[in-house]
């Protein structure tokens, strides 16, 4: 699924996809999955390769991840030329948006980490089918911008 921010195109490529499609949550009581996302530049689109499954505490609406784990996970997909370019997770809705927790963390996040780009994303797998039930969102200073899919 393609996307475009500030002139530049992002691709979610099938691997990713079939990963964030595989943790969707079937139902309301599921557990909350979620991860890392990994990209690489190809000729000047970048392209989200790999959602990785971070293993935390996780309850039904917050999610926890381990900043050790995934700091060894960012590490070695680097050696790997994929840069670590934003974090996922699931949430029990049809078409998901970002509560004002996931808002607040990504924020910090941003402000936090060493990044190739302008701007991290956010991916919120919701339950319906893509791309309805996909939330992508440009992580900024200070704001998260909601992207639109394939246009
Ligand atoms: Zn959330």
């Amino acid at each position: 699924m393609r996307y475009t921010h500030r002139d530049g195109a992002i691709r979610l490529a099938a691997h990713c996809l079939e990963t964030l499609e595989a943790h969707r949550q079937r139902t309301r009581f599921h557990r909350e999955n979620g991860g890392q996302l990994f990209a690489r530049y190809s000729d000047g689109v970048l392209v989200v390769e790999q959602a990785t499954c971070v293993k935390g505490a996780r309850s039904r609406f917050s999610f926890h991840p381990n900043r050790g784990e995934e700091q060894r996970e960012i590490d070695a997909l680097f050696e790997q030329g994929l840069h670590y370019v934003g974090d996922w997770h699931t949430h029990p809705e049809g078409r998901p948006t970002p509560s004002t927790p996931d808002r607040t963390k990504m924020l910090e996040i941003f402000q936090q980490s060493k990044h190739l780009l302008p701007y991290m994303l956010i991916v919120i797998v919701g339950l319906e089918p893509f791309p309805a039930g996909l939330f992508l969102g440009a992580v900024e200073s200070g704001q998260i911008i909601e992207l639109a899919c394939c246009r």
